[in-house]
């Protein structure tokens, strides 16, 4: 069963286009990543799943029903930094938020256990590294026990070990059976974290399914002699490769995952005249992927 389902929603702020007719669905189980630069829509689109906006046009489905109050129960936010009191305790201040979101206080050692922060539960809040801040944050999404969670940029600000442990909580949750949802500009973040992965960019969705097919999918070849522009020639002939291209002193040819056999290659070039100077193959940068389906809209 899709957890939601996204069904040609556009947004408009007056004349700005935010989203055009975007589609996708959440599948159960997933760590669903929505990718996409600044402005790509990525806030706005959750916003509407949260009814803090309304589409312009286009519709939703929350757990394959139309979306009402009883399925937003399920769904727990993390959208921006939550405010806590600095001079409270975590305890003190879950039990201010469960009164905000009408969740039982019973549920507050349940999820402090959760994040790992019993220890430390009666102690201030401003004592607290910016990763337990962060677990904190998380904390107060899981009150209530909802089976969906949405993150928007959720190591946004945070150092070297509170991303890792916000990115190792993450996944612990969804291995424990949360559906996730998260926004992020973060390519790398999505790889690490991520099942699923939709492509936003200037509010057009420009891919999106299982990350691994999404994100890495290509091997390139880099190939340096003394004549460039013979080598360019005779590999556009080369039968396995997608693309050829110049790149300063260097041609670089695309081959699909796997695909790439120097051996041959080398061969082939020899054969052709061309005795080659370098020759090494490289993992398609997934920055270099992201980029390019990017530019391409
Ligand atoms: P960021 O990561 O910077 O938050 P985002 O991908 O979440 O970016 P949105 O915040 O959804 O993108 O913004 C999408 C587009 O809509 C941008 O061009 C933004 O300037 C515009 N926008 C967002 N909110 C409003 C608003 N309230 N009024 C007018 N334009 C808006």
């Amino acid at each position: 069963m899709p957890i939601i389902t996204v069904d040609n929603i556009h947004k408009n702020y007056g004349p700005i286009q935010a989203l055009k007719g975007v589609s996708f669905k959440v599948p159960e189980g997933s760590v669903f990543g929505i990718l996409g630069p600044n402005g790509s829509g990525k806030t706005t689109l959750l916003g509407i799943l949260l009814d803090v906006l309304k589409a312009t046009s286009g519709s939703y489905q929350l757990f394959d029903e139309a979306p009402a109050k009883k399925h937003r129960q399920q769904i727990g936010t993390l959208l921006e930094t939550p405010n806590f009191y600095h001079y409270l305790s975590a305890v003190q201040n879950l039990r201010i938020n469960a009164r905000i979101k009408g969740r039982d206080e019973k549920d507050i050692d349940r999820v402090l256990d959760i994040v790992d922060l019993t220890n430390r539960k009666h102690s201030k809040f401003s004592t607290y590294s910016l990763g337990m801040k962060q677990r904190l944050a998380v904390a107060s999404c899981l009150l209530g026990n909802p089976s969906v969670l949405m993150f928007d940029e959720p190591t946004n600000g945070l150092d070297p070990v509170g991303i890792a442990e916000t990115r190792e909580l993450i996944k612990r949750l969804n291995k424990e059976g949360k559906t996730i949802i998260m926004a992020s500009h973060l390519l790398d973040e999505v790889e690490k974290v991520c099942s699923h992965v939709a492509v936003l960019m200037k509010g057009t969705l420009i891919t999106h399914g299982h990350v691994d097919e999404i994100l890495v999918n290509e091997d390139i070849v880099e190939l340096g002699t003394d004549n460039i522009d013979q080598l360019l020639s005779i590999l556009q002939n080369f039968p396995a490769s997608i693309s050829v291209r110049k790149n300063d002193n260097h041609i670089e040819a695309i081959f699909a995952s796997g695909e790439a056999q120097l051996g041959r290659i080398n061969q082939y070039c020899f054969e052709k005249g061309v005795v080659l100077s370098h020759l090494r193959v490289r993992r398609k940068s997934l920055e270099a992927k992201f980029f390019e389906l990017t530019k391409a809209n």
